[in-house]
């Protein structure tokens, strides 16, 4: 799909509560497709998603570390430690690390960016 007709689409869907009818169309399916298929498509909605909500992904890697970091903050801020949706966290002493959702705080460190191979500067 076209950025520019994937973006006149996600306008048209995202965030928005959608009928049955539209869910099931084509055109929303393709839309569908395109944010897991296509590179561009995804990190434009990436980049769109984490701006609208006031969220600076320039600090990160990859759109992919800054947009997971992202899901892993409350609307305060603060880091969900019992969601298990929660797959990475970046603590502000500058060190990532993956949660081990045992019921407590534990967390493995890493060193590099799981998905760009960055090494994650402390
Ligand atoms: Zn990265």
């Amino acid at each position: 799909m076209e950025l520019e007709r994937f973006k006149e689409l996600h306008t048209r869907f995202f965030g928005k509560e959608l009928p049955e009818e539209v869910l099931q169309s084509e055109e929303y399916e393709a839309y569908e497709a395109a944010i897991h298929e296509n590179e561009a498509c995804y990190n434009w909605a990436i980049v769109e998603k984490l701006r609208s909500k006031g969220f600076d992904s320039q600090n990160y890697c990859c759109l992919m570390m800054a947009d997971k970091v992202y899901e892993s903050l409350d609307s305060e801020g603060d880091i969900k430690y019992d969601d298990p949706e929660v797959i990475i966290n970046k603590w502000d002493e500058g060190f990532y690390g993956i949660p081990v959702h045992n019921g407590s705080a534990t967390m493995v460190v890493i060193n590099y960016c799981p998905w760009c191979g960055t090494k994650l500067s402390k």
